[in-house]
C-alpha cells in the first residue's frame, strides 16, 4: 500500500484500542514498559510495511546522530515510567541514585528554558553517552521517533539558525513524522478513555520522578493524578 493511501484514523483508533487492551491487564511498572514496547513495535512494523521505494531510504536519522537531542522532550506518563524501568531494571541499587541525580540535574537546568532558550544554553538530553548514542533507544520517547530529518547537515545548520533566532528550513520525511504523531495522540487517547492522565510531560522531570518512586507506576494505573513538585 503507497503511504499516500494509508488511513491514519484507522491507525490511531487500532493504537488506541491496544493501548485499553495493554493497560486493563497492567498491574505496575514492568506491564506498562511490556504494553509501550508493543505499541513501539506495532508503529515500526505499520511504517516499515507501509514505506514506498520513494520513502525508505528518506531518513536521515541514526545511531549517533545527536544534533537534535538538545531539546525539551514531551513524554506521556507511560512512557516515562517504561523508561524509568528500562534505565534501572539491571542496574545495581546502588548506582541507581547517581542517575537520579543526573537526570533531576537536567530536569532542574531546563525547567523554565523553551526549545530556543535550551539550545542556546546547550545542555544536552541526559541519556546520551559520550559518543552521542542514545542510551535508552530501545525505549526512546516518541517525540524523539518523530523527529524524521531528511538532511543530518540541514538538521544541524536548522538548529544553530534556531540558536541564533534565526529560521533554516527543516526536510522531514513526513509520513513516518505523522505516523509517530499519530502513535502518540492513539495512545493519549486511550489514557484517557480508561481515566488515566494523559497529560505530555518534560522527558527529565517525569523520568526523574520514576527513577525516585517507581511505585507510583500502580498509583498511576490506579487513576491518581502523579504529582511532579518542583
Ligand atoms: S531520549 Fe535519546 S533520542 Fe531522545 S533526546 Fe534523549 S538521547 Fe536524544
Amino acid at each position: 500500500m503507497p503511504s499516500n493511501d494509508f488511513d491514519f484514523a484507522a491507525y490511531t483508533a487500532e493504537i488506541t484500542a491496544m493501548t485499553l487492551s495493554g493497560l486493563a491487564r497492567a498491574v505496575g511498572a514492568p506491564a506498562i514498559g511490556e504494553t509501550m514496547a508493543r505499541l513501539a513495535e506495532q508503529a515500526e512494523t505499520v511504517l516499515v510495511t507501509n514505506m514506498t521505494a520513494e520513502t525508505t531510504e528518506l531518513t536521515a536519522c541514526g545511531p549517533g546522530c545527536s544534533a537534535c537531542c538538545r531539546v525539551n522532550v514531551t513524554v506521556l506518563i507511560p512512557e516515562a515510567i517504561a523508561i524509568a524501568r528500562y534505565l534501572t531494571a539491571d542496574l545495581p541499587a546502588a548506582e541507581v541514585a547517581p542517575l537520579h541525580r543526573q537526570v533531576e540535574e537536567t530536569a532542574r537546568a531546563v525547567r523554565w528554558l523553551d526549545d530556543d532558550e535550551r539550545i542556546r544554553a546547550d545542555i544536552p538530553c541526559p541519556f546520551l553517552d559520550r559518543r552521542g548514542w542514545c542510551t535508552i533507544h530501545q525505549v526512546r520517547p516518541l517525540t524523539c521517533r518523530a523527529i524524521t530529518s531528511t538532511d543530518s547537515q540541514r538538521c544541524s545548520e536548522a538548529l544553530a539558525a534556531q540558536a541564533a533566532g534565526d529560521y533554516a528550513p527543516l526536510l522531514a520525511n513526513l509520513f513516518q513524522k505523522f505516523l509517530v504523531e499519530q502513535t502518540f495522540r492513539g495512545i493519549a487517547a486511550g489514557l484517557a478513555q480508561r481515566g488515566l492522565d494523559d497529560t505530555g510531560r518534560e522527558l527529565t522531570r517525569s523520568v526523574g520522578r520514576f527513577l525516585a518512586s517507581p511505585e507510583l507506576a500502580t498509583d498511576f494505573l490506579a487513576g491518581q493524578r502523579i504529582a511532579f513538585p518542583d
